[in-house]
């Protein structure tokens, strides 16, 4: 009998309804013969209504308490979607990350999977049952709970699927599969039958929010056969695998967009040798994870450095520098956020030359200044002010040929956080 894990994001576990009709979806799945394992979010928007929460009562919460409290949400999902099945007349068990022997490193809030023992979900699967774990969770070898990082749900899923060695592994989610773009921006968006791992990487790291990077990752490293698909409909899904069918002449196949960017800029650097590498040691050392880097030209014996980092790094970027600025000699440090990072992704960039100028072009065409850039053979990415990005992501669609000329079917629900 095959073995195939379903995963199921927030929002279509939500309510009582839509938890209601992921049941009779696994339970279908079951009567086409197969051992189901099935894998769940949080309901709805309880991930950040518990952040939000937490943060009227401290607003700079331990690490380890917040894992804590953010487990919880999965453990509701996964006893009602149990309950749920139970009532269909279904024999079905839920499990917690810990009790699947899901095992992480210590890094709370970002915990990476370092082992998983699946034999209690074998041995349920041998008594008839569908199996129900909590995703996005895990346990350290000396016992303390993490979170495998926002979106996580998904690397639970692939993760499971291949330690069990899953014949398939299903991600459902509220769109209908992976679109050239995020389909609610642009609803001229075009549904890709099929994506490479690689592709998919580069587009989850970059910020497309339908795939956790790190499922990705797993996915291609124990070539797990992945599918994105709607739990509101039967349409057929996204394949993402190891060679995707290459269309022919085109040379950008994905467009993302990452609102999780701040700029903090040191003004006044003294240019001497050593500077960049005390900066940058210093922000690795508090475990603050830089991205782009860009250096002014030198004024006066003076440089301005700038560079990127998530929002929630911002305040903390900052506290490090000025610990050390006596040391490395500067003026000044700005931080600044409301920022997108907008990126094109494609694997014939690397042989066309001019992609990164025509992208240039089209956020200028916008009335947009670039604040920042970074290229690699397979992507450009733009930073830029918040304020007209999803102008910019529709207009560099349009500018690319990736338009379809009929809209975008988008099966879930419109309204989101
Ligand atoms: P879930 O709760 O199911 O995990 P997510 O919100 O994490 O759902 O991911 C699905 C969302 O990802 C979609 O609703 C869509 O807005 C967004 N998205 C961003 N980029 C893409 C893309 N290229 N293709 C499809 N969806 C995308
Ligand atoms: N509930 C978690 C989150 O909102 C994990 C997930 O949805 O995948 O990030
Ligand atoms: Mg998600």
């Amino acid at each position: 009998m095959a073995i195939v894990v379903m995963k199921f994001g927030g929002s279509s576990v939500g309510d009582a309804e839509r938890m209601k009709r992921v049941a009779r979806r696994v339970v279908e799945k079951k009567a086409e013969g197969n051992r189901v394992v099935v894998v769940v979010s949080a309901m709805g928007d309880t991930t950040d209504d518990l952040i939000d929460l937490s943060k009227q009562l401290n607003d700079k919460p331990s690490a380890r308490e917040m894992d804590m409290l953010l487990t919880t949400g999965e453990q509701v999902s996964v006893a009602l979607l149990s309950m749920t099945i139970q009532g269909l007349g279904h024999n079905a068990v839920s499990y917690t990350g810990w009790q699947v022997g899901m095992l992480t490193e210590k890094a709370h809030g970002r915990a990476r999977i370092t082992d998983i023992k699946p034999d209690r979900i074998h041995k349920a699967l041998g008594e008839d049952n569908i199996v129900v774990v909590a995703g996005f969770q895990g346990m350290t070898e000396d016992g303390e709970i993490t979170t495998l990082g926002r979106g996580g749900s998904d690397t639970t899923a692939v993760a499971l699927a291949a330690a069990l060695k899953a014949d398939l592994c299903e991600i459902y989610t509220d769109v209908d599969g992976i679109y050239s773009t995020d389909p609610r921006i642009v609803k001229v968006a075009r549904k890709l039958k099929d994506i490479s791992y690689d592709e998919m990487l580069e587009l989850a790291n970059l910020g497309a929010a339908v795939l956790h990077p790190r499922a990705v990752e797993y996915a291609k490293h124990y070539n797990v056969p992945l599918v994105v698909r709607s739990s509101f409909n039967h349409n057929e899904g996204t394949i993402v695998k190891e060679e995707a069918t290459m269309e022919q002449g085109v040379v950008v196949s994905g467009i993302a967009y990452d609102k999780n960017v701040a700029r903090i800029s040191i003004l006044g650097v003294r240019d001497v040798p050593g500077q960049l590498a005390k900066v940058f040691t210093a922000l690795a050392s508090a475990g603050i994870n830089v991205d782009i880097i860009v250096q002014s030209g030198v004024l006066n014996g003076k440089a301005d450095f700038s560079f990127s980092v998530g929002v929630d790094d911002a305040e903390a970027s900052v506290a490090v520098l000025r610990k050390i600025q006596s040391d490395v000699g500067f003026d000044d440090i700005t931080s600044e956020t409301n920022l997108v990072k907008i990126s094109i992704v494609g694997a014939g960039m690397v042989s066309n030359p001019g992609v990164a100028a025509r992208m240039f072009e089209i956020i200028s065409e916008q009335g947009v200044s670039i604040k920042m850039v970074s290229t690699s053979d397979i992507k450009v990415s733009c930073v830029v002010d918040a304020e007209k990005f999803q102008d910019i992501v529709r207009a560099l669609h349009t500018g690319y040929n990736l338009d379809t000329a009929e809209q975008a079917f988008v099966g879930g629900p419109q309204e989101r956080r």
